[in-house]
C-alpha cells in the first residue's frame, strides 16, 4: 500500500498562550498529506477500505472549495484511479481547492443540490455497468470511518496528556459534518474523562447538526452507552456562524489576520477562524478561567488564501 499513513508521528500538539487560561493547539492541519486537516486524517482511513474492496474508481460528494474533495482527489491521483466528484451548482466558486482538484485530473459533476442523492445513485450504477468497482465516499468524509479517524485522535491528544502530567480541560474545534466531534466524543466516553468537547458549528444549527453528531456517536459506539451518556458529551453551539459556510463577517477575518500576526497560525473564513473566534467568545462569556484549553486546528490550508487573494483584490495591494 503505497498510502500507509498508520506509522506517522502525532501531529503536533503544542502551548501557545497564557493569559487567564492556558492556551495549547493540536495542529492537525499538519497531517502529513496534501495540506493537512480533518480530511487528510480521514480521507486516509478511507483508502484502507477502498484497498480493501479491491476498487478502482473514487465518487464523493462536495463543494468546489472542498477540503475533502481535494484531499479524494489527491489520493486518486496517487493510486492512479479516476475520481468524480459530484457538486452543488449553487457553489461553483473559483478556489485554490477546486485548481488543485482539477489539476488532479478529478472532474467534477455539477447538479442542483436536490438532485445530488439521485445523481450519486445514477453514476454509481453507470460506472458498475461500464465495469468499474466504484468507491462511494460521503461528503465530509461522513460514515464510522471518519469518526474513527478522531477516535484515533483523541487517542493522541491522552498520549500528551500521560507524557505531561496534565488534562485538558476544554477542547474546541470546528464542527460540520460531524463525525470529527463524534469522534473525540466518542473517545472521551471510551476513556471517562470530564474533559469538554465543544464543537463550534461553522453552519448548521443546532436544531439540524447536534442529532448528526449524536447519531454518528451512537452508530460508532452502538451500545457501550447511554443515550444519556452520549446526549450529555455532545455540546454543539450554534452561536458563532457568523452568516454560515463562507462567511466574510468581520469578527471571522479580523481572527484570521490576528492569529496569523500573533502566532503565525494561518485560519480560514469557513471552519477554523470561527472555532477560534467561537472559543474566545465562549470562554469570556462562561467566564471560564484557570483551565487547560484545547484548541484543534482542523486544517484548511488553500482556504487561507482564498482569503488572502480576495482581501488583496478589495485593498488593491
Ligand atoms: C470539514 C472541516 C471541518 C468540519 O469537520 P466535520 O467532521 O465535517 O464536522 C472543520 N474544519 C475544516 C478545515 C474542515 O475542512
Amino acid at each position: 500500500m503505497k498510502l500507509d499513513f498508520s506509522k506517522t508521528l502525532p501531529t503536533p500538539l503544542y502551548f501557545v498562550d497564557r493569559d487567564e487560561n492556558t492556551l495549547y493547539i493540536k495542529r492537525d492541519d499538519l497531517y502529513p498529506f496534501s495540506f493537512g486537516g480533518n480530511k487528510a486524517r480521514k480521507g486516509l482511513n478511507f483508502y484502507k477500505e477502498f484497498k480493501a474492496k479491491k476498487a478502482d474508481f473514487l465518487v464523493t460528494y462536495g463543494s468546489t472549495s472542498s477540503n475533502h474533495a481535494r484531499i479524494i482527489a489527491n489520493i486518486a491521483a496517487s493510486s492512479d484511479v479516476p475520481c468524480i466528484i459530484i457538486s452543488p451548482e449553487e457553489v461553483k466558486k473559483e478556489t485554490f481547492n477546486k485548481k488543485i482538484i482539477e489539476g488532479f485530473g478529478a472532474k467534477f459533476v455539477f447538479v442542483p443540490v436536490n438532485r445530488v442523492a439521485s445523481k450519486i445513485e445514477e453514476l454509481l450504477s453507470e460506472l458498475r455497468e461500464d465495469g468499474y468497482t466504484p468507491y462511494f465516499i460521503e461528503g465530509g468524509g461522513h460514515g464510522n470511518i471518519g469518526t474513527e479517524s478522531y477516535r484515533n485522535c483523541y487517542d493522541e491528544i491522552k498520549a500528551f496528556e500521560a507524557e505531561n502530567n496534565m488534562k485538558f480541560d476544554y477542547i474546541f474545534h470546528a464542527t460540520g459534518t460531524g463525525t470529527t466531534q463524534a469522534g473525540l466524543v466518542s473517545g472521551k466516553l471510551m476513556s471517562e474523562d470530564d474533559t469538554k468537547i465543544i464543537g463550534i458549528s461553522i453552519a448548521r444549527n443546532s436544531k439540524r447538526g447536534r442529532p448528526v453528531v449524536i447519531k454518528s456517536t451512537r452508530d460508532y459506539l452502538s451500545s457501550q452507552f447511554t443515550d444519556k451518556e452520549i446526549d450529555d458529551a455532545v455540546i454543539f453551539e450554534d452561536r458563532y456562524t457568523a452568516g454560515g459556510y463562507g462567511s466574510e463577517a468581520g469578527c471571522v477575518e479580523a481572527t484570521i489576520d490576528y492569529v496569523m500576526e500573533k502566532y503565525g497560525i494561518p485560519l480560514d473564513r469557513t471552519y477554523t477562524a470561527k472555532a477560534w473566534h467561537g472559543m474566545t467568545e465562549y470562554i469570556d462569556e462562561k467566564e471560564i478561567k484557570g483551565k487547560n484549553i484545547l484548541f484543534i486546528h482542523t486544517g484548511g490550508a488553500p482556504l487561507y488564501f482564498d482569503y488572502i487573494m480576495e482581501k488583496n483584490k478589495e485593498t488593491g495591494k
